[in-house]
């Protein structure tokens, strides 16, 4: 195994030990665990094993939305209301940028200072991106380890908009769509396919002039999609996170959705698409950390020069270093 037990009991828990500690919500097993995801440790095996039995409990929450529309003010007004309710809450803010700079959501960091004494919460940034360039593997295991650990709900933050993003959005049960008037990204935000993914539509920002006009032409293109008898009618919620303005009703549509799902038996399918998200990211990073590798590297510059003078096509070259 690993080197576990050179230095003592105390600084190395075992995995079995972390993995206990961490279904009573115990911040610093929590924490212990996604660090060890977020490093791709050598016992991120022994981990994955352990808290498999225990996955696939909690309601998984995505948010997104444009930077600036009120993601973090919205979450930290969302856990709040959760918390009123008695149920437990797990963040995690997924930050777009490189994986050597934190940051780019330090904002909701400070604003998530009112739960940091709270054992019922718990609040993490992790980048998209792992060290390799593909959507980190860390995001869905980091949300494994929460959702195993035992929080009632999972909130997952992202920036709307990348590849990368969109992906993280199909890990959770239901996605919630923040947008603000005056952000400009409405109609933009249709031709992302953003809405396509929204099981909530949030007009965040409506003491704003111009929120009531957001909210009627969401609703005009809802009205050209035709949506089959028995689906899910998307809500228009609106809100002022900034004063917990109609986070109750956010809520109780967040809700609503999952108990649509599993009533519906809409919430395994998701949770398949979770799954294959989750294999799919591991593979990926299998193969970009094969790439990286010296032999793989080193042909890859051979194959490089003999595509690059025309005597191979760039399949074949891909072909000689992937066989498939
Ligand atoms: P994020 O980048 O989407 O996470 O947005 P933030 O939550 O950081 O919010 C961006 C700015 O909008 C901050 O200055 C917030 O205080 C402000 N804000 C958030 N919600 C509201 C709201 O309901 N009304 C108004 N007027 N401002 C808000």
């Amino acid at each position: 195994m690993t080197s576990s037990g050179s230095r003592g009991h105390r600084s190395h828990p075992s995995v079995a030990e972390l993995v206990s500690s961490a279904r009573e919500l115990r911040t610093a097993a929590v924490a212990r665990l996604v660090s060890l995801v977020e490093g791709n440790s050598p016992q991120l095996r022994a981990v994955a094993a352990a808290l498999a039995p225990y996955a696939g409990r909690a309601q998984v929450v995505g948010v997104t939305g444009s930077p600036g529309v009120g993601k973090s003010t919205t979450i930290s007004a969302l856990t709040r209301a959760i918390r009123q309710q008695d149920r437990t809450v797990g963040v995690l803010s997924v930050d777009p940028s490189s994986p050597y700079t934190s940051g780019a959501l330090l904002g909701d960091r400070i604003r998530m200072l009112e739960h940091s004494t709270d054992k019922g919460v718990f609040v993490r940034s992790l980048a998209s991106r792992g060290r390799l360039g593909g959507l980190s593997a860390a995001v869905p295991q980091a949300l494994r380890v929460l959702d195993a650990s035992g929080f009632d709900v999972v909130l997952v933050e992202t920036v709307g908009a990348g590849q990368a993003e969109l992906e993280i959005a199909s890990l959770a049960d239901s996605t919630l769509v923040v947008l603000a008037p005056g952000a400009g990204d409405d109609v933009q935000a249709a031709k992302a396919g953003i809405l396509e993914i929204a099981d909530v539509l949030v007009v965040n920002k409506s003491d704003r002039e111009g929120s009531a006009s957001v909210v009627r032409d969401l609703r005009r293109m809802q009205s050209y999609r035709a949506a089959p008898d028995g689906s899910w009618a998307t809500p228009v919620v609106q809100t002022v996170a900034a004063h917990g303005g109609g986070i109750d009703e956010l809520l109780a549509a967040a809700d609503g959705h999952f108990a649509w799902l599993r009533s519906s038996g809409g919430l395994a399918g998701r949770r398949r698409r979770r799954a294959a998200v989750e294999v799919e990211a591991i593979v990926i990073d299998r193969i970009l950390a094969q790439l990286a590798t010296q032999a793989k590297s080193t042909a890859l510059d051979e194959m490089a020069e003999i595509v690059a003078c025309g005597e191979i096509d760039p399949y074949s070259a891909a072909d000689r270093l992937f066989p498939l």
